[in-house]
């Protein structure tokens, strides 16, 4: 970093200008965003320098810059875009004690003027060492986009009332509140006027205030299979009251949705055999947010008792003391079996009904199949499609009939939801053709009810 940035303290300070056309007036309306007292020196005027002049906003005087006139200025700039005239007035600047800016001169130039976006007392200033103007400007216009206009008030108002937030703890309580405050509640109200800003700024306080006593917890909510009208009263309720979420990649945009606007999220998404956040990384978060005192939902697909890595959790914040709870949810077994019209156990069919995964830590996953291999058994084959080949090798081996029916359900409860009925035989290549990315739930011996089928889309004639 060459240039390096500060912010300058203007207050009447002394900053001249040489220069009277194009260059000099944009260098101008930058400067008298400043408290400084400007002097320009320019023969011939543009008329906007005379208005501005006649306003007060500066001091022209008409005529060329000469010996003496810079004394006393912290800052000068060169902007008669001449090279002649620029590097004469540079010279007197300099020798005056002056730090120069030659406009469109880099390399003459004892420091730049940044791109700035304005929200004072909120400036943001965008350098690029001279490299990329383009750059600079593409972001500035970026932040000016996303930066809310009123930003500038809201910290004006902000800083008057930094005092009375000192009855927050310190620390993260006290952050939560102002980013509540700059982000939601200042924002929603400064469209009322500053007044409405104030009361908004009371009554977050005396909010923070109450939930800062609580201590931590964390709610282990099932978010079920991805419709959010399938989310229990409880979860609702957690999820309108959370401090912060922190959620699974097969969570549905629609459930975050109803978290409290204020929330923090946290993605931990794991895919998969693909990249993940480490559980060790899911269970310090767990912690250090319930032990900075926030209200913490840790929202997992389907029910959280369901594969889930749910008790590796749950030990962590038992280390800590942390008080938790579990709020079940529908998993997606449920969710599936109801999209073909079945049941799970039937009478004279099947009296239990096993829960698989098709993959563990180790990879592909072992069970009793040997038992599962026998006429009538069911079971809800979870992250299963990657081990489907593995499952029937397994089954067959151990004696399975080759026409068992078996069904996918991919995402289940969803809009996007598809059905593939197939065979135990057929099921590594049908699976193959239907292309499925979403999660999908496989059932091992049951086809769906022929009645639920033409309520929904049949994915084996839609291939045919
Ligand atoms: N706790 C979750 C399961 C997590 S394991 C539950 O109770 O449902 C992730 C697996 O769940 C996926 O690989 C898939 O097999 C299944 N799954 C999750 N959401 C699903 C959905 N909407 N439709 C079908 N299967 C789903």
């Amino acid at each position: 970093m060459d240039h390096f940035p500060i912010f300058l303290s203007t207050k009447g300070q002394r900053i001249v200008l040489s220069g009277g056309g194009d260059a000099a007036l944009a260098k101008l309306r930058l400067l008298m965003k400043s408290e400084a007292k400007i002097s320009v020196y320019a023969p011939a005027p543009a008329p906007e320098l005379v208005q501005w002049a006649d306003a007060d906003r500066l001091t022209l005087h008409t005529r060329a810059l000469q010996l003496g006139d810079v004394l006393c200025a912290k800052l000068f700039y060169a902007a008669d875009e001449d090279d002649v005239e620029d590097a004469r007035t540079a010279t007197i600047a300099r020798a005056e004690g002056a730090l120069v800016n030659i406009v469109d001169n880099l390399h003459d130039s004892a420091f730049i003027t940044p791109a700035i976006v304005d929200r004072d007392p909120v400036t943001i200033a965008i350098g690029t060492e001279g490299a990329a103007p383009v750059l600079a400007r593409a972001i500035k216009a970026d932040l000016e986009e996303r930066l809310p206009t009123t930003l500038g008030t809201l910290a004006r108002i902000g800083k008057g009332f930094r005092k009375m937030a000192d009855a927050l703890p310190f620390g993260r309580p006290r952050r939560d509140f102002w980013r509540d405050y700059y982000f939601n509640a200042g924002p929603r109200a400064v469209a009322d006027g500053e007044a409405a800003v104030g009361a908004a700024l009371d009554g977050l306080l005396s909010d923070h205030v109450t939930r800062a006593a609580r201590p931590g917890h964390v709610a282990f909510v099932g978010g079920g299979p991805g419709d959010p009208e399938l989310l229990t009263l409880k979860a609702r309720r957690a999820l309108d009251e959370a401090d912060v979420v922190i959620y699974d990649r097969l969570i549905s945009p629609e459930i975050l949705e109803l978290a409290r606007r204020e929330a923090q999220m946290i993605d931990v998404g794991k895919e998969g055999f693909g990249p993940s956040t480490p559980q060790e990384t899911i269970n310090d978060l767990l912690v250090e947010h319930a032990q900075s005192g926030a209200q913490v939902v840790r929202l997992k697909s389907g029910d959280a008792t369901v594969f889930g890595r749910l008790d590796e959790e749950i030990d962590a914040v038992d280390a800590h003391n942390i008080g938790w709870h579990i709020v079940p949810g529908i998993t997606s077994a449920s969710a599936a079996v109801a999209a073909i019209g079945q049941s799970l156990t039937k009478r004279g069919r099947n009296a239990s009904v096993r829960f698989l995964t098709g993959h563990d830590m180790k990879g592909f996953a072992d069970h009793d199949w040997a038992n599962l291999a026998r006429p009538g058994e069911v079971a809800a084959i979870y992250m299963g499609k990657k081990s489907a080949r593995f499952i029937q090798g397994r089954l067959i081996m151990h004696g399975a009939d080759r026409t068992t029916p078996v069904t996918l359900i991919e995402n289940a409860s969803r809009p996007e939801q598809r059905i593939l009925e197939t065979t135990l035989d057929r099921l590594p290549v049908d699976l193959t053709d239907a292309e499925m990315t979403g999660p999908a739930l496989t059932f091992y011996g049951l086809a769906p009810r022929a009645a639920a089928l033409a309520a929904t889309e049949i994915l084996q004639e839609e291939m045919a």
